[in-house]
């Protein structure tokens, strides 16, 4: 773990926000390549649950959450932690993470009993900051799928089964955040919402499961260093009927990558029972069922359903932090050390390094930034100009970030138009016209 903290502030991966002031708990920042990374993951995820599939619409909806959502949905009653105080050193934990019932701080076990802390952050609405005037900010990105469940259905004319997706920030005031950005407060999720009939639940359930272990395993992430937890009835979310956490072995610990969840009807059920009083409530005059339920009519029968739910939800920070450390090796070649972060091509931060071969020969630069310009708008991703004169430490500062093709132009590129291309992995250099150079990119990060 220590080496991933040092590579990432280092060279521009994470950093910890607000530094200069001190920072704040278990919030970060992420840097030039980070974003880059961050970026290629998410889209990797919605190239495979929307575009690749044709049964999965994608939204982008508010984080400022009207309260009454996280009410009904159960959020503000159990969405908590235990937590209890250490009576020696005051220092606050979460009771089922202790070791031995004792304080991880000073290891005294003289603790309070456990009591529940909600993990929602509220924040106010408007110029008044008393009263009912106040907003939760979303603590999953789920809620706001099921509350535009109608408006997608309606806009789309979608039959069951379909997903709706979203990637976003989500905020949850963790009693501990720790190993760096596995347990943040403000994070992001991928999740997909499935909807289905009900009584095909179980089918669907296993077959995300698998899906979603291809997935990660396609991100350069080992099967061996995955595991799935199911978890007990006892344990269960209110919403769930059965849940996996899909485990990684990270460098602290096998925990929840992500989790895949069967929520049944609950979520769209009780936002449905609650529409329907607060209609009653305010003698709305009812068309039909549709006006209050979250339900879709089914072509064939007519008939109105609530959909079953199942939910992949993954935590980009935890893949981010997973994909590191599959990537991430030192080794010695000739006598020196290398470290390489071995990423999936489509992942790598910068595709490609053009390199021209002297630094201030201005022929050599002119026909570098011209093959940056040409496959830079190829729209693969970021294509860099490294023009710093130094071949060797060029490569190595490449291999450390992951760019998997070097590309340089040197004198006999004056001559003939061929450019060296240098594979971060092999180390292989081979010699290709400058001209081939896009389409043998385009099929290498293929
Ligand atoms: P944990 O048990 O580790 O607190 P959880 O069961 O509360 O996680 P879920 O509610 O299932 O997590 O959230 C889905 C996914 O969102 C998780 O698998 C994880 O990848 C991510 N996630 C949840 N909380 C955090 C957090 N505090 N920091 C980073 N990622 C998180």
């Amino acid at each position: 773990m220590e080496d991933l903290v040092s590579l990432c502030k280092r060279r521009g991966f994470i950093f910890q926000t607000n530094e200069i002031y001190g920072g704040l708990q278990g919030v970060y920042d992420y840097g030039p390549l980070g974003v880059e990374l961050k970026n290629n993951l998410k889209a990797s995820w919605w190239s495979s649950m929307v575009y690749e599939r044709d049964d999965v619409e994608g939204i982008d909806s508010a984080i400022l959450t009207n309260s009454s959502v996280l009410k009904y949905s159960g959020h503000e009653d159990t969405f908590t932690d235990p937590l209890v105080d250490c009576r020696k050193c005051n220092a606050r934990s979460r009771a089922d993470h202790l070791k031995d019932n004792k304080c991880p701080s000073c290891g005294s076990n003289d603790l309070t009993n456990p009591r529940p802390f909600n993990l929602m952050f509220k924040t106010n609405i408007g110029p008044v900051e008393e009263g009912a005037s106040f907003a939760y900010l979303r603590p999953e990105t789920a809620q706001q799928i099921f509350t535009n469940f109608k408006n997608v259905c309606d806009s789309t004319s979608r039959s069951l089964p379909f997903g709706i997706a979203q990637i976003g920030k989500a905020f949850r005031n963790e009693v501990t955040p720790r190993n760096f950005i596995f347990r943040v407060r403000e994070l992001e999720q991928m999740e997909l919402e499935f909807f289905v009939k009900p009584g095909e639940d179980e089918k669907w359930y296993k077959f995300w499961i698998e899906e979603r272990i291809k997935w990660w395993v396609n991100q350069g992430v080992s099967e061996e260093r995955l595991e799935i937890y199911k978890v007990p009835q006892k344990e269960l979310a209110h919403y769930s009927k059965s849940t996996i956490d899909l485990m990684y072995k990270f460098p602290h610990g096998t925990e929840e990558l992500e989790g895949i969840a069967n929520r049944t009807d609950f979520d769209l059920g009780s936002h449905s029972k609650n529409q329907s009083e607060l209609n009653i409530k305010a003698k709305v005059i009812k068309n039909n069922e549709s006006n209050s339920k979250l339900a879709i009519q089914e072509k064939e029968t007519n008939e109105w359903v609530v959909p079953y739910v199942i939910e992949p939800s993954a935590g980009v920070e935890r893949g981010f932090l997973a994909i590191l450390n599959e990537a991430y090796r030192t080794e010695e070649v000739n006598g020196k050390n290398r470290t390489v972060l071995a990423l999936k091509p489509h992942l790598a931060p910068i595709k490609a390094a053009i390199i021209p071969l002297k630094r201030n020969d201005q022929e050599l630069v002119t026909l570098a930034t011209n093959l940056k310009t040409k496959l830079q708008k190829l729209g693969m991703g970021r294509i860099l100009l490294e023009n710093s004169g130094n071949i060797g430490k060029s490569y190595r500062r490449h291999d450390e970030v992951g760019t998997p093709l070097c590309v340089t132009v040197d004198f006999q590129t004056q001559e003939d138009n061929t450019v060296t291309v240098r594979d971060r992995d092999t180390m292989k250099q081979i010699r290709l016209p400058a001209e081939g150079i896009a389409q043998y990119l385009k099929e290498y990060l293929n």
